[in-house]
């Protein structure tokens, strides 16, 4: 009891060491109740074929480090259905998506932040990332018939300036790739992240809170 009653203290005061307010486990399925379409859903089972490579669930990340115990990719409702018809548009063309990453835990924002300082390419934990909102999509775009990205201005998490939207390419086959994943998104209401490539934001991500579940919870 003593050890549970601690629990709950640390993980309160770790919530709150930024002043922010993360929801909970309990907090968020009481929400979901009052608003089912702000549930988290598995990426890999609602789109068939999506595929994914969790970085952050790998030691292959710029932390060096493992943060996620399990390789999932969540998102809220809307923007899992928005990706959904993404998803079906690049298989037309026969392109896919493979996801970075999705939503994260605050936990890990804050961790990012104590590795990394610099608010241009990590979310700051006073305000948490859109990725703690389930509103965010790390990707890259795949040939399906070879499952090989397609060539893009740089690596996922890279923090050179080749890695920003507006940063002029010379490659014509690296521009239309980077064009394509842009626009795709833009269409099915995301926008792209001014310094990645990579981050997609979904427009009306303001209206979900940052939630700090592991996806162990969610499971
Ligand atoms: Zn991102």
């Amino acid at each position: 009891m003593v050890f549970a009653v601690c629990g709950i203290t640390l993980s309160a005061v770790a919530q709150n060491k930024y002043g922010l307010k993360a929801t909970t486990l309990v907090e968020y399925k009481a929400s979901i109740n009052v608003h089912p379409d702000k549930v988290l859903v598995d990426l890999e089972k609602f789109i068939p074929g999506i595929v994914l490579d969790i970085r952050y669930a790998t030691t292959n990340n710029f932390t060096q480090e493992k943060i996620y115990n399990l390789a999932k990719a969540y998102a809220r409702k809307p923007v899992a259905e928005a990706l959904k018809k993404a998803q079906a548009e690049l298989k037309t063309q026969g392109l896919g998506i493979k996801i970075f990453d999705a939503y994260r835990p605050y936990k890990a924002t804050v961790k990012f932040y104590e590795v990394y300082h610099d608010t241009t390419y990590v979310a700051s934990p006073y305000r948490g990332s859109r990725h703690n909102r389930g509103c965010a999509i790390d990707m890259t775009l795949i040939d399906l018939k070879t499952g090989k990205e397609l060539k893009m201005p740089t690596e996922y998490d890279s923090f050179r300036k080749e890695a920003w939207p507006s940063t002029p390419v010379s490659d014509p086959e690296i521009k239309k790739n980077r064009d394509l994943i842009i626009a795709v998104m833009k269409k099915y209401g995301f926008k792209v992240n001014s310094s990645e490539w990579w981050h997609f934001d979904f427009i009306g991500w303001q209206k979900y809170d940052v939630l700090d579940i592991d996806f162990e919870e969610l499971k």
